[in-house]
């Protein structure tokens, strides 16, 4: 059985490397004493605050991007590609977030290609999908979850499927505090799966996490992530700071 995962998108944030600084020494201090035997957790700061991160060599957390350009190199002034992130010590990437898509016009042309940058660098992708509150209340939700994962897996071969985890973040849920229910979260998870199946096999599909992702708090990880036995949670506000980030961790990593 693969380990849960718990992953903090700390999105662009925190502002000074003086106050990442603090929220490593949060992280350090709130996972003392604790073990997690079944749960990988992730940290995904912004690309700047890398180096500090690597330094404090933390056994138990392990560094994330939260994008990654597709080319190898180049002339692309200001991005950072997926092998820049990996060689500076990134081990997953975020890749098709809600707000790339909505605020950078990402579509999952674009989501393929840096999926297969991801894979092709060495790094381990969470694939972040969703439907939308229209496309929820139209029952638009299977169809809307199914064109994600196919365009975006597009020419993805079934040898690299167990390094992609799948993120169901509906984005009526991104950083809303509105969350469905266990039921809805469990219907969603279904769905996926059986796409996945279809995509590749049921023996692969087993090996593929699947997080769920939205307005998730420890009073209600329960509910969204325990309940419909998801492999774990992608994490925003929450992750900002280190005592409750490491509070759900936990709560998700003993059940
Ligand atoms: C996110 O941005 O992926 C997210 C889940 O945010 P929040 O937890 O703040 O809703």
């Amino acid at each position: 059985m693969h380990k849960k995962l718990i992953v903090g998108n700390l999105k662009m944030n925190p502002l000074t490397p003086t106050e990442f600084g603090r929220y490593l020494d949060g992280l350090e201090k709130d996972m003392k004493g604790k073990r997690f035997e079944k749960t990988e957790i992730v940290v995904c700061p912004p690309a700047v605050y890398f180096r500090q991160f690597v330094e404090r060599k933390m056994k138990d957390v392990k560094l994330g991007a939260q994008d990654v350009y597709w080319e190898y190199q180049g002339a692309f002034t200001g991005e950072i590609s997926a092998g820049m992130m990996k060689a500076n010590g990134a081990q997953y990437s975020i890749v098709g977030h809600s707000e790339r898509r909505k605020y950078f016009g990402e579509n999952e042309e674009i989501i393929n290609l840096k999926l297969k940058a991801i894979l092709k660098s060495g790094l381990n992708a969470i694939l972040c999908i969703g439907e939308s509150g229209e496309e929820r209340k139209s029952n638009q939700t299977a169809p809307v979850l199914k064109k994600q994962l196919e365009k975006s897996l597009a020419g993805i071969g079934v040898g690299k499927s167990e390094y992609i985890t799948i993120a169901y973040e509906p984005i009526w849920a991104v950083g809303t505090d509105k969350i469905p229910s266990s039921d809805e979260v469990l219907e969603a998870k279904i769905i996926i799966k059986k796409i996945l199946t279809e995509l590749y096999s049921r023996k692969a599909v087993e090996k593929m996490r699947i997080l769920y992702g939205g307005s998730v708090k420890s009073h209600c990880a329960g509910q969204v992530c325990v309940d419909p036995a998801m492999d774990g949670a992608l994490i925003g506000r929450e992750s900002l700071t280190p005592y409750d980030f490491i509070k759900i961790a936990k709560i998700i990593d003993e059940k």
